[in-house]
């Protein structure tokens, strides 16, 4: 089919994309709830049966199961699209934010990121299936389940996969207005233990060491990590301590979340983070965690890969773009591995993770269109 060929009939399948979706989205699936996430996975192994796949299971213990098929023999090389299933919002969240399409932007918890990618993913699953798309390569479809809280269970399948792959095409959100993503900053995320001493606040406080006191200086000595030149950011994102209001609390905790452009930036912080030293002499201090994904950085295969992409895109009369952004994915495993990865592939939209959360309806049949041109051309 020609592009315009392509464009007409994904067109026609705008209804059943939509239905697809809506399907995909009222299937709430918290990354931290397994047996919510397990439903979401059945539903896609289901699907690729449909398709005359077969699906692979990959069973997890505290995350939900990881699902991944191929469609293909021989050919040359292989290209992997990479998924995730799992969303940051807890269960309930559709009574606040149900499936509804509004004034042409259709809404719901984790539509933006990513069940739109998703549901992409899988109409070009049935593509293949009917022949509409015949891909030159090996095609790997590899579904994933805890994306959101770091892909712990997940980064040892997506980088063996990866290796295994001559290039890697994700299905995460794109920048506004469509725009592709080629570098993400990396992440960090790290949690500090504070250890003081409790007393009574009103009968002996000065036998008290408190954890609370010591933790806010702390916050501003994490704070000062950060570097506006490099663009690295620090923050602690989470922070809690003490037990009653007229106890000195002997306890306090803090999450800490950051993010670098180079890999020595990353080492930079993470090894300050480990060596923050108590002011109290008796307060004990703990910090775990450190570098949880690396920068994706395109190099020249993830450059070629991009402008390969933009001529496919022009056919269907795409000008695509490449940006930059601060969030992770699961790209930044492939890319730091030297695998060419486009990012940014899913359906325009805005509001990941947050209420407003939507993405737009007429982007759909364009943005399935460009998925499947590039896993047939590429
Ligand atoms: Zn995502």
């Amino acid at each position: 089919m020609t592009g315009n060929e392509l464009l007409r009939a994904f067109e026609e399948e705008r209804d059943s994309t939509v239905d697809l979706l809506r399907e995909l989205v009222e299937l709430e699936s918290p990354s931290t709830d397994k047996a919510l996430v397990d439903q979401v996975a059945s539903f896609i192994a289901e699907h690729v049966r449909g398709c005359a796949l077969e699906p692979r299971i990959v069973p997890r213990e505290d995350v939900g199961d990881i699902v991944w098929t191929e469609w293909g023999e021989g050919g040359e090389g292989r290209i992997l699209v990479l998924c995730h299933l799992d969303t940051v919002w807890p269960q309930g969240s559709l009574e606040r934010m149900p499936f509804r399409i509004e004034e042409g932007r259709i809404h719901g918890p984790g539509i933006f990121d990513m069940k739109a990618g998703v549901t992409a993913t899988l109409k070009i699953q049935e593509f293949i299936s009917r022949g509409w798309i015949r891909p030159r390569r090996k095609v790997r479809f590899l579904y994933t389940t805890d994306e959101e809280t770091g892909s712990d269970a997940s980064v040892e399948l997506i980088e063996e996969f990866s290796r295994e792959s001559d290039l890697v095409l994700v299905t995460e959100p794109p920048l506004p207005g469509g725009v592709l993503k080629t570098f993400r900053k990396g992440a960090g995320m790290a949690a500090m233990n504070i250890h003081g001493r409790s007393a009574h606040a009103g009968v002996e406080p000065e036998r008290g060491v408190s954890a609370v006191r010591e933790l806010a200086h702390q916050i501003g000595a994490i704070h000062r990590l950060a570097s506006s030149r490099l663009e690295t950011s620090v923050h602690v994102t989470m922070a809690e301590g003490g037990t009653r209001d007229n106890v000195i609390p002997e306890f306090a905790k803090a999450t800490i979340d950051f993010r670098f452009r180079t890999v020595e930036e990353g080492h930079r912080v993470e090894d300050a983070l480990h060596a923050l030293k108590p002011r109290h002499p008796e307060i004990r201090l703990e910090v775990t965690g450190g570098i949880n994904r690396p920068p994706m950085i395109k190099g020249d295969g993830g450059q070629q890969l991009f402008d390969r992409a933009r001529e496919i895109g022009s056919e269907l009369g795409l000008d695509l773009e490449e940006g930059e952004t601060g969030g992770g994915s699961d790209g930044s495993f492939s890319a730091a591995l030297g695998v060419p990865t486009l990012d940014g592939l899913g359906v325009n939209g805005d509001g990941a993770h947050a209420l407003h959360e939507h993405i737009e309806l007429d982007a759909l049949p364009a943005r399935v269109a460009l998925l499947a041109r590039l896993v047939e051309k590429l």
